[in-house]
């Protein structure tokens, strides 16, 4: 059955890099046999702008009947002074919500062609192939109750309240555990258990998890070790699953293990494996525009959709390898250029790519 992919370029680089993207899905239909449609829709500022809300209700009709949706990226000066609710990253928030994607998959993998480009040695990062699953829709950015106050003696507290419940605590580890059967079947549990009752909590319910996984090997980590083993020995590490906080914190500082932020792709999943797949980095005015942008993070994104929404686990990997030839035929966009090297253009990398899935 032909599956539909939404796609939302959104705002700054996001057309471009999502014009690359596309391309990529045009090839592996028209090559590959790959049976889906796309459709483009609006979010953030350019939705904004042309339908008056950053998560139009025509994009939602679009989002809630695709079966996967592809996303550039959102946001860009000309909206910051607008009120909160019209802000493009509120459309970001509101459409993970309304389709209730709780689960972050975030991997940090570093391609040994761009090991120097790394801000640790070589030898501790080289081969690195980690994921983080971070839980998207719960905890202190969403608990209640929230506020700042005014306290009987006159000066103000600000509060807020991280809360999980059983069944949220339970679907995300899962999804981890399933991650880890489809890696190297070890995942490790971050939290704060030696301060935080809601990381007790979160410990009881994964140990009785693993029960239905004892194929896979658990380990628990507090999460101020485990940034520090992050920087210190990353390749400790096959699947990380933590909390919302936690995970937002730890998967930057991993993403930044692999020096580029215009190599990391993210998906974020709603229980039946629907999700929706974006790069990590944001809309990078600073380049809008300027053909400069590296596609392969959104073409790495693309791999993901492959293998986590459409179950096509072997195109997936074929958009992998050929993001793998281009690096190894030398060609990089700026961000991951190394001294005496020429960059190449949004459009020729992306163009590079398409040439290596049809060799
Ligand atoms: P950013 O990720 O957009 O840019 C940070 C730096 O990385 C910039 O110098 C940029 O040029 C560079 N960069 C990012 N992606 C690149 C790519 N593909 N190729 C080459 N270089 C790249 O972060 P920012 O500057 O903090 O934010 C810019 C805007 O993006 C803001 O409006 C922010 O709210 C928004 N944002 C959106 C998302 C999202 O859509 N998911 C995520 C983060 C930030």
């Amino acid at each position: 059955m032909t599956q539909k992919i939404l796609v939302l370029p959104g705002d700054g680089i996001g057309p471009e890099i999502v014009t690359e993207a596309a391309k990529v899905l045009d090839c592996l239909r028209q090559e590959h046999g790959l049976d889906v449609t796309l459709e483009y829709g609006l979010l953030g500022g350019c939705a904004v702008d042309e339908l008056g809300a950053p998560y139009p209700e025509a994009t939602r009709h679009q989002a809630r009947a695709a079966d996967a949706i592809l996303l550039g990226a959102v946001g860009g000066p000309q909206w910051e002074k607008l009120d909160r609710p019209l802000r493009p990253e509120r459309g970001l928030l509101a459409i993970r919500a309304d389709l209730e994607l709780f689960a972050n998959l975030r991997p940090a993998l570093l391609y040994p062609q761009l090991a120097a480009a790394s801000a640790l040695k070589p030898e501790i990062v080289a081969g690195l192939d980690l994921l983080i699953v971070r839980e998207l829709n719960g905890g202190i950015y969403f608990g209640e109750p929230r506020g700042i106050r005014v306290l009987e003696n006159g000066e103000r507290e600000g509060f807020n309240t991280m809360v999980y419940r059983e069944s949220e605590i339970e679907r995300i580890v899962r999804v981890a555990f399933e991650a880890a059967r489809k890696r190297h079947r070890k995942l490790c549990s971050v939290d704060k258990a030696n301060v935080l009752e809601v990381s007790e909590l979160w410990r009881e319910v994964i140990g009785r998890v693993a029960k239905d996984f004892p194929d896979v090997a658990l380990s628990h980590m507090y999460v101020d070790n485990a940034a520090m083993q992050l920087v210190r020995a990353p390749k400790q590490f096959d699947v990380i699953v933590t909390s919302n906080l936690f995970g937002d914190i730890l998967s930057d500082c991993a993403a930044m293990l692999t020096g580029s932020i215009g190599m990391l792709p993210s998906a974020s999943l709603d229980r039946h494996g629907k999700g929706m797949y974006e790069p990590i980095h944001g809309s990078a005015p600073d380049i809008a525009g300027k053909g400069m942008a590296n596609p392969l993070a959104t073409i790495l994104s693309v791999a993901m959709l492959l293998r986590y929404s459409l179950n096509q686990p072997q195109l997936a990997g074929r958009v992998e390898e050929a993001v793998g030839r281009v690096l190894d035929q030398g060609l990089r966009t700026l961000d991951i250029m190394a001294s005496g090297m020429t960059p190449v253009g949004t459009q020729a990398m992306g163009d590079a790519v398409v040439a290596a899935l049809m060799e």
